[in-house]
This record gives structure tokens, C-alpha cells and sequence, in this order.
């Protein structure tokens, strides 16, 4: 019997069994694939991670961006340093995950890779989770299962409060003459973007739309916004994913168990970063269990009100943002985007360093003064 069983092996089953197992209790990490795993992503980082963690993650990023290249329509370039302590990291996915999951392995939580989860029981006092290669029993459960996970909704999670995003990421091996830039066009896509993310060996180029909307042709479109870098994606294979972007506050734990991750649905709705997140329940779900096995018979619920709180207050400024920034796309980008500020204020609240809170109010007034309003 395990104290806690983690079903998932991204960055939020990673990071809740790093601290999980590093606080003594037992774990098993349960994932379907076999490590390490490619996950479509733009690879993009949050340095601000790092204070959640005490070992060194240098071995696994790729390289580092400190400035952003915005244009419209391939044209209108906006180019701006981000004056940030720490430069956003740029990581190829596979490895990174794989890391952060070995630091769990090396602090005692156990790792079993090829053993796909097929249902789950709860047995009047801890869950058995079956698999492919048999049941295993644990006191706790963390559904760290990601967008496309079944854990959910086994879990008796119904209705839940999510918007399904479409993407297409293509990760494309080239020389890459200028590491430190990350590319965002906003006008050949409507209610999204497209990114050109550098990596050491190559680029992760990828479109999404975050805000729903008519259906669009990602394939055609990614391919004409690759041609302007002289890419050929049609010779890298695309992989389309969808993803789960926050959409409100809601209950986040169940008997004995709770998710975390995108099986949370933590997504910024108006970046579509979801690692940070992610990371972040992933820790406060370990915390949180750590807590209920010691005897705190609230210790779940609190883990829901503190993502809820913590996480849930700024997500509902970045909806609002959202909402108005790709509606209206192109205003944005004259108003917003080519502000003096704007690249610098995206990149201090992509590394951390500022919240949404501290500047949506003003960046919406920004926006409604140049509808007219
Ligand atoms: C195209 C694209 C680009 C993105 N770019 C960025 C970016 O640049 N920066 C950023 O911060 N975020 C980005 N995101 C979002 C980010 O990738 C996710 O939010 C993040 O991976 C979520 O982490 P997770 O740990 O919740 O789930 P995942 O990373 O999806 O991991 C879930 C794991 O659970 C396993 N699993 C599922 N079902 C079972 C089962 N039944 N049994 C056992 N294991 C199971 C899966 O195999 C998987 O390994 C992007 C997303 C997409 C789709």
C-alpha cells in the first residue's frame, strides 16, 4: 500500500511526486508511455518555477530567450528585450519531464513507465488502481493525467469548469542562427497565436486558438508562418493536441484524491502557459496530502480553496484579458502590443515577476480607449 499514487508523469505528477517522496512518504508514479515522452509544446518555461524546487535544472534547458519578436500578418515587427533577472527557458519536452521525474526517483518515489491506468475502485478507505500489468493500492490519489486523461472523470468530476483549445506544435531540427528570441505572430490566426520558439538544436513552431471561434486551417496556416523563416514543416511530423484552459474556479478534490495539472484545468487562458501551473498544483497538491496523511481531515478542500485563491484569482484577469485581446486581435496589437511597455510587462508576468492583477485594469482600459470607448 502506497501513501500516495500519482497517475501521470508531466510536470505535474513530476513535481507532486518529487515532493511528496521527498517529505517521506511513499510513492508510485504511474504513466502510460514509456520515458522519456514527447508531449506537443512549445517548450516555453517560466524561470519563476525554479523557487518551487531545490536542485538545478541547467542539465535540461535547451537554451534560454530574454527578447520577443511580435508581428502582425508577418509584418508591423515589434522586437523588445524582456528585463527580467531570469530569461524564459526554452526546453525540449521530453527531457524535461523525464528529469524533473528522475529528481522523484532520487528522493525514493517509484516509477512505472508502460502501465497505462484502466479504472480505478475505492475500497471503504484507499483506492486501487488497476493497470495494465495489475492493481496497485495507495491511501491517496493525485490525477495528474493531463488534458486527454480519463481520471476525471472516474473520479466523478461531471461537470467541469474548462474551454478546449485547439493546437498544432511541429518541432523542426534546423540551425538556429539567433537562440534567444521567441517569435509571436497575432494576425494570420484569429483568437490566438502562432509561436516560433528557439531550441539548441532546432525550433518548436506551433498555432492555437484559446478563445474558441470558427474553425481555421492550422496546417496551412503554420506552414505559409514557417516558409517565412525559410522552414519546411511539411518534412517534420505536426502533432495537433488540444488543451484545457481555465475557465473558473471550481472544486478541485474528491474522497481521498485530486487533480492537478490539466486534468485541473489550469491553462492561462491568455498565454496558454500551462508548465508553471501545473508545477504549481502539482507542489500544493503534495503539500496538501502530506498534510492529510498526517491526520488533517481538511487538507483536500484546502488544496482546492489555495488553487482556487492562489491560482484562480489571476486566471480570471487573464480570461478578461483574453477575451478582449484576440476578439479584437488587431486593435490589440496597435494599442496593446506596440505599446512601449507591453513586451516588457508579458515577459516580467511570463517570468513571475508581475501579476495580471497588477496590470489588467489598465491594460483593458487600454484596449476599450482604442475601441472608441
Ligand atoms: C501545442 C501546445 C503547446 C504548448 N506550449 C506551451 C508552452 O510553451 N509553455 C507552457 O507553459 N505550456 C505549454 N502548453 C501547455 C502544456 O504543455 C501543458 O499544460 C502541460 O503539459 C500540462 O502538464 P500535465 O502534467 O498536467 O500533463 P501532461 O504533460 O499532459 O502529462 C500527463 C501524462 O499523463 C499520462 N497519462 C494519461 N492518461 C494516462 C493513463 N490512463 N494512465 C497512465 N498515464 C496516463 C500521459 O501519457 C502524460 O504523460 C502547450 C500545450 C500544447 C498542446
Amino acid at each position: 500500500m502506497y501513501d500516495c499514487i500519482i497517475v501521470g508523469a508531466g510536470p505535474a505528477g513530476g513535481t507532486a511526486a518529487y515532493h511528496l517522496a521527498k517529505q517521506g512518504r511513499s510513492v508510485l508514479v504511474l504513466e502510460k508511455e514509456s520515458l522519456p515522452r514527447y508531449k506537443p509544446c512549445g517548450g516555453g518555461v517560466s524561470p519563476a518555477i525554479a523557487q518551487w524546487f531545490d536542485f538545478d535544472f541547467s542539465p535540461v534547458i535547451s537554451v534560454k530567450a530574454d527578447s520577443f519578436r511580435f508581428t502582425w500578418k508577418l509584418g508591423d515587427p515589434i522586437e523588445a528585450k524582456i528585463p527580467t533577472k531570469e530569461p524564459v527557458w526554452m526546453v525540449r519536452r521530453d527531457i524535461f519531464d523525464h528529469f524533473l521525474v528522475q529528481q522523484g526517483q532520487k528522493q525514493g518515489a517509484e516509477l512505472r513507465d508502460n502501465t497505462e491506468v484502466t479504472g480505478i475502485e475505492f475500497q471503504s478507505d484507499y483506492w486501487q488502481v488497476n493497470t495494465a500489468n495489475g492493481p496497485v493500492t495507495g491511501r491517496y490519489l493525485i490525477a495528474a493525467d493531463g488534458v486527454k486523461g480519463p481520471m476525471a472523470k472516474w473520479l466523478g468530476f461531471k461537470e467541469r469548469k474548462r474551454s478546449l483549445a485547439g493546437a498544432l506544435e511541429s518541432e523542426v531540427t534546423a540551425t538556429v542562427k539567433d537562440k534567444s528570441t521567441m517569435h509571436i505572430e497575432l494576425g494570420l490566426v484569429k483568437n490566438g497565436y502562432i509561436w516560433n520558439f528557439p531550441k539548441a538544436d532546432g525550433y518548436s513552431i506551433g498555432i492555437g486558438t484559446f478563445v474558441g471561434g470558427e474553425r481555421q486551417d492550422f496546417k496551412k496556416i503554420l506552414d505559409e508562418y514557417a516558409r517565412s523563416f525559410n522552414l519546411d514543416i511539411k518534412t517534420s511530423k505536426q502533432y495537433g493536441y488540444p488543451i484545457s484552459i481555465w475557465d473558473g474556479n471550481q472544486k478541485l478534490h474528491t474522497q481521498n484524491a485530486v487533480l492537478v495539472g490539466e486534468a485541473a484545468c489550469v491553462v492561462d487562458p491568455m498565454t496558454a502557459e500551462g508548465i508553471r501551473p501545473s508545477i504549481f498544483s502539482g507542489l500544493i497538491a503534495a503539500g496538501a496530502i502530506n498534510e492529510a496523511l498526517s491526520g488533517d481531515a481538511n487538507a483536500l478542500e484546502k488544496y482546492s480553496e489555495a488553487m482556487n485563491e492562489q491560482w484562480g484569482t489571476e486566471m480570471a484577469w487573464a480570461k478578461k484579458l483574453a477575451g478582449a485581446f484576440y476578439r479584437f486581435s488587431n486593435i490589440a496589437y496597435q494599442v496593446g502590443v506596440k505599446h512601449p511597455s507591453a513586451p516588457q510587462v508579458m515577459g516580467k508576468i511570463m517570468c513571475g515577476e508581475l501579476g495580471y492583477g497588477d496590470i489588467a485594469g489598465r491594460a483593458l482600459k487600454r484596449l476599450i480607449s482604442g475601441f472608441g470607448g
